[in-house]
């Protein structure tokens, strides 16, 4: 049996026009979790129970730890947009998990390359507050490549720029499909698979985690297939709806996963929850 969570709504925080920030309280529980992975939450609406997958976002290390923060981007007539972003502080939700492989790799690497789209930047929040807290030092270089539609979208602008412009081994570009190029030298016009090829990537030494949009997850892996990656190299999460989630098998852990999985959570001090089974819906 998994163990259900409860947690309240406690903050709310506007991060654009469409995307908010939800912080929510346990009552005093650590929810286990390793940087990158998520959680599948119950909401209770008028028509009756229904659940969503929301990535675990928090970056703050001086949040406490009954406390985690999800990044929320409203879909017109979504179940679960109506009922968060017309919710009450206070709000009730269950939640289990954690589940996802969208985790940094265990062995060191050369270049580890995060992609998101929108806000597919939400589970490499808390990645980059470890890799800041000192895990950077396993990689020579950290690039994050965000993929929006236009600036007046980029999540944490201030966030990341403070970051690339104090860490040496952090790189950001921001893609903007829908705008031209900028006069800063981080922001470009098109998709962040244009970025990837600026990389000059090796699959023997890089690693690459993508997540968002589902159809930029399946261009990038296709761009970096053809550069002889493979699933190992490559941890996909996509961000599919409810509907199609539900549709898809998760793919069973090859053991090797499950032990990279059990080793980054011995060393995160958590524990995984009882059945692990429904993973990342790639
Ligand atoms: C592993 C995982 C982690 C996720 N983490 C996050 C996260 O951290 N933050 C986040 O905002 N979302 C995340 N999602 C997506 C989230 O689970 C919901 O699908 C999303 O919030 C929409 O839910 P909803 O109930 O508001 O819309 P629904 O009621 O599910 O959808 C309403 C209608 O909009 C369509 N639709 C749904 N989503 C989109 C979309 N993105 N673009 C266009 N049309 C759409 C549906 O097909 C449907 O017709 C994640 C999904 C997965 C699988």
């Amino acid at each position: 049996m998994e163990t259900s969570h409860t947690a309240s709504l406690i903050a709310v925080e506007s991060l654009s026009a469409s995307t908010r920030l939800f912080r929510f309280e346990t009552g005093g529980e650590h929810l286990p979790f390793v940087a990158g992975q998520f959680y599948r939450f119950t909401f209770t609406d008028a028509a009756g129970l229904f659940e969503r997958s929301y990535s675990f976002s928090q970056f703050d290390p001086k949040l406490p730890l009954s406390q985690f923060e999800l990044v929320i981007s409203a879909v017109a007539g979504g179940r679960a947009t109506d009922l968060l972003f017309n919710a009450e502080l206070g709000l009730t939700v269950q939640l289990k998990g954690p589940y996802g492989r969208l985790i940094l790799p265990a062995d060191d690497k050369r270049c580890l390359v995060l992609v998101a789209t929108s806000v597919g930047v939400a589970p490499f929040l808390p990645m980059l507050q470890n890799l800041e807290a000192g895990e950077h030092q396993r990689f020579d270089s950290v690039h994050l490549l965000f993929g929006v539609r236009d600036p007046t979208e980029v999540l944490f602008q201030e966030t990341l720029l403070r970051l690339r412009s104090k860490a040496s081994w952090f790189e950001l570009t921001v893609h903007c499909s829908r705008s031209q190029d900028s006069a800063m030298d981080w922001q470009y016009s098109g998709y962040v698979t244009n970025g990837l090829t600026q990389l000059a990537l090796d699959p023997k030494s890089d690693h690459v985690l993508v997540c968002g949009n589902p159809k930029m997850v399946d261009d990038v892996y296709a761009a970096l297939r053809l550069q002889q990656f493979g699933p190992r190299s490559v941890i996909r999460e996509k961000y599919v709806f409810a509907v199609q989630e539900k549709s898809l098998q998760g793919p069973s852990r090859s053991s090797s996963d499950e032990a990279l999985l059990q080793q980054k959570m011995k060393a995160y001090g958590v524990t995984l929850a009882t059945d692990p089974k429904p993973l990342k819906p790639v």
